[in-house]
């Protein structure tokens, strides 16, 4: 149409031999607005089609007597209008692109946002949905068989309790991009819940399925996870079902749901399938306890988790090290302070498993009452607990030992009446520049000194000797 109206003007002006370049402005109108509907490009070519077209007002002097005739005023004027043209197109040609690519992009993101999950970068529970959705009706249409895959990551509250909610995010996409390399392109992958994944396959038989669950369980049970220093490591526990004729979304996830539920009911890091009346274990998953449910039908082994204390469910030494060693890193490049202590009961207890287990957790529950939710407290050894205090001097690491010292004095268990036991702590301030093991050595000896004091008091070691702190005799009846 804007064609047709430059041919229209241009016939006018030749028809009326108009000369007057001031009407040749008019094809600016065109010109503007091609650019800002249409873009640069197509702004540039009206440019030309109006520059051209416009020639028309030169037909009156296409004679051979007259072609010298042209004013020269009206040649410059004309090509002076022509290259304006031209650079009209062009500026608004290139901000309307500028503005169409911007557009084009926040679209873009827009959609992204919606349907992807913005800590993973995997679909979302909307796409998920959507997708599974889809993929049923195609199932319904063409016989396109479906299998769907539920996981869920063991124990992850424990998880980011011990090591802190920035590592459970990072584990989180970490296992998230196990998910993405281990899936064909046409499946579909997706967190759909805080620590649970969805894969969707198409096209896929059982066997296949069965084979793509067990690679994802088992990288994952042998991956491990730097973050901050620390190697971290988990399991997931699966459910999978494939889709049966006449079954509508809601029955279908359910029955993958049952699956995974299974897997959870028998001990976790292992694969459930749902085969329309039942759930079946599959795979070299090993589950962490043994149930009534599965006690004779497979062998269960005890996956061992070495960061965490199997008896007190504490982190263990390998922890407490690891840890040591970070915030020791941390202290020497930024400064900041950082002390540990040693607590060491000695039980008059003998042997009884259970008044040791309760003693232990006494211990960890009392030493927690009076520590900061940041500082660390791990199982050191048989008899010993470990703590950590980060952004904590000497002084105010010896007033929260003093007192566990004289709460644990001042203890009685309910249930074991009849236990006594003492507690000694050894501490100390890590120093400028140390080396950690340096000044584990340190505590060490404080809590060795303690020991030898008779117990029940606190150590210190200043980094030259050992010394009591002051008023920390909480002597206990052993
Ligand atoms: P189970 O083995 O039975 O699945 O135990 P669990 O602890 O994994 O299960 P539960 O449902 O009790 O806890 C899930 C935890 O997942 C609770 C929540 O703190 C954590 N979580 C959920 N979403 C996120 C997240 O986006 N980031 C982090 N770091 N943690 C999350
Ligand atoms: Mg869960
Ligand atoms: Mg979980």
């Amino acid at each position: 149409m804007l064609i047709a109206i430059v041919f229209g003007m241009s016939a006018l002006m030749g028809y009326y031999s108009v000369e007057t370049p001031v009407l040749l402005h008019l094809f600016y109108i065109p010109v503007v607005v091609t650019g800002s509907l249409q873009g640069q490009y197509r702004a540039r070519l009206m440019a030309l089609l109006c520059v051209l077209s416009s020639l028309i007002i030169f037909v009156p002097y296409l004679n051979e007597e007259s072609v010298n005739e042209i004013p020269l005023m009206t040649l410059f004027a004309f090509l002076l209008w022509a290259s304006m043209l031209v650079l009209i197109a062009i500026i608004v040609g290139s901000l309307s692109d500028g503005r169409r690519i911007a557009m084009a992009k926040l679209t873009e993101a827009h959609k992204k946002d919606v349907l992807t999950d913005a800590l993973t970068e995997v679909a979302n529970r909307r796409a998920y949905e959507f997708e599974l959705t889809r993929r049923i009706a195609e199932w319904n249409r063409n016989g396109t068989t479906l299998s769907l895959i539920l996981l869920d990551i063991d124990y992850f509250k424990n998880f980011n309790d011990r090591y802190g909610h920035q590592a459970g995010d990072a584990v989180l996409r970490a296992v998230a991009d196990v998910l993405k390399t281990t899936i064909r392109e046409t499946d579909l992958v997706a967190r759909y819940g805080g620590e649970e994944f969805a894969v969707v396959l198409s096209d896929t038989s059982i066997e296949r399925t069965k084979e793509v669950a067990e690679r994802i369980r088992s990288l994952i049970e042998s991956a491990r996870f730097p973050f901050n220093g620390l190697i971290l490591q988990l399991t997931v526990s699966a459910g999978f079902a494939q889709i049966r004729a006449g079954e509508d979304t809601t029955a279908f996830v359910q029955r993958a749901d049952a699956a995974l539920y299974s897997s959870k009911e028998s001990g976790r890091n292992c694969i459930h399938f749902h085969d329309g009346s039942t759930c079946q274990l599959f795979g070299n998953g090993i589950a962490t306890e043994i149930t009534g449910k599965f006690r004779g039908e497979k062998p269960i082994r005890k996956a061992a988790d070495p960061y965490t204390d199997e008896t007190t469910g504490l982190p263990s030494q390998k922890v407490f090290l690891e840890e040591l060693r970070r915030r020791a890193a941390e202290r020497n490049r930024y400064g900041t302070k950082l002390s540990l202590a040693i607590i060491e009961f000695v039980d008059g207890t003998a042997q009884d498993i259970h008044a040791r287990k309760s003693l232990l957790a006494t211990i960890s529950k009392l030493a927690s009452s009076v520590l900061r939710d940041s500082d660390l407290i791990a199982r050191y050894n048989a008899n010993c607990l470990g703590i950590l205090l980060p952004a904590t001097d000497l002084q105010n690491t010896l007033m929260p030992m003093m007192r566990l010292c004289k709460n644990a004095a001042a203890y009685s268990d309910v249930k074991y009446a009849w236990l006594n036991f003492a507690v000694s702590i050894g501490t100390a301030e890590v120093l400028a520049d140390e080396h950690p093991g340096t000044a584990l050595q340190r505590v060490e000896a404080a809590l060795k000194s303690a020991n030898s004091a008779g117990g029940g008091c606190v150590h210190f070691h200043n980094g030259h000797e050992c010394r009591t702190a002051e008023g920390s005799r909480f002597p206990q009846s052993i």
